[in-house]
């Protein structure tokens, strides 16, 4: 029998900082039928968007989406943080509560017309999926749905990328 996911979200208040309710997928990922069962949804979806190539931005996206592309017999490729990957590579910056952030990939980890799907744990202001896409879209790959285990709402993570598809297992 299908789970009830949202028994496998734990909540804290004010955490990292006040005023954060933060959201931690970590009793879902320590389940094994829960994390299963999230990563049965996001597969089903990646094969309806034909995907070709998995993207996640670090470090709760590869825990998203490395076994979606396990799974499906495909590749993933890390958006990682800043002095992470050793090659030649692309970056964009994005918004943080205060200041900027970056994440950063290899320059040739995505070819040119491959149908990407984009993996984090969790949307909330969109900053960070939206860096991720134009990685992506910096070398050419298509970005076909972004999926997530959770999205919070009240953010409006959504609207900063209303062109793209976007599967969230639990709203908040
Ligand atoms: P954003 O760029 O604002 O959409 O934030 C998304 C990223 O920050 C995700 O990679 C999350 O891991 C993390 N994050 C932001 N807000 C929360 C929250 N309330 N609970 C847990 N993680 C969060």
């Amino acid at each position: 029998m299908a789970l009830d996911l949202h028994d496998y979200i734990a909540s804290y208040e004010d955490f990292p900082e006040p005023g954060v309710l933060f959201r931690d997928i970590s009793p879902l990922m320590e389940d094994g039928q829960a994390y299963h069962q999230a990563t049965d949804e996001i597969v089903k979806y990646a094969k309806e968007k034909k995907v070709d190539l998995i993207v996640g931005p670090e470090a709760r996206g590869f825990i998203v989406g490395c076994p979606v592309a396990y799974d499906l017999g495909i590749g993933f490729v890390p958006a990682r943080k800043k002095g992470k990957l050793p090659g030649k590579t692309v970056s964009a910056s994005y918004g943080l509560e205060y200041g900027k952030s970056s994440l950063y990939l290899h320059s040739d980890a995505v070819k040119p017309g491959q149908r990407v799907l984009i993996t984090d744990d969790l949307l909330a202001t969109g900053g960070t999926i939206e860096a991720t896409i134009k990685l992506v879209e910096q070398l050419g790959g298509i970005v076909v749905g972004a999926a997530f285990i959770v999205e919070i709402e009240a953010l409006k993570g959504r609207e900063k990328i209303k062109d793209y598809d976007i599967l969230s297992l639990l709203k908040y």
